[in-house]
């Protein structure tokens, strides 16, 4: 999975935060993940909780917000969400489709003390 690579970066850009405000101590971390990325909420805990044991990061709450993954086909120019890996447009069943959410990971805001 890619997912410790996904939480390395992102903890480094949570401490960088944290630094920059002085702060001793993260609280909580509010994530935005895209349906389209994978990501899955077990994996990003288990490698936080691995990652940031000796940081000021440690024992922080990661709260998520899912952004579901949604298709735009280029023909009928109409919005439609991913189910069950079906890429055709419910409209004309074609095939060319652009992803337009989804795809989003990153860090909405933070609770620092
Ligand atoms: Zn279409």
């Amino acid at each position: 999975m890619h997912e410790q690579s996904i939480v390395e970066s992102l903890l480094r850009l949570a401490l960088d935060n944290a630094r920059k405000g002085d702060a001793r101590k993260i609280i909580s971390i509010h994530l935005v993940v895209g349906d389209y990325t994978g990501v899955e909420e077990d994996a990003v805990n288990f490698y936080f909780g691995f990652l940031s044991k000796d940081t000021i990061a440690a024992g922080a709450r990661i709260h998520y917000t899912h952004v579901p993954a949604q298709l735009r086909c280029r023909d009928c120019d109409i919005l439609f969400p991913l189910q069950k890996r079906d890429y055709r447009c419910p409209e004309c069943a074609g095939g060319r489709v652009e992803i337009v959410g989804g795809r989003e990971l990153y860090i909405e805001n933070m609770k620092v003390e």
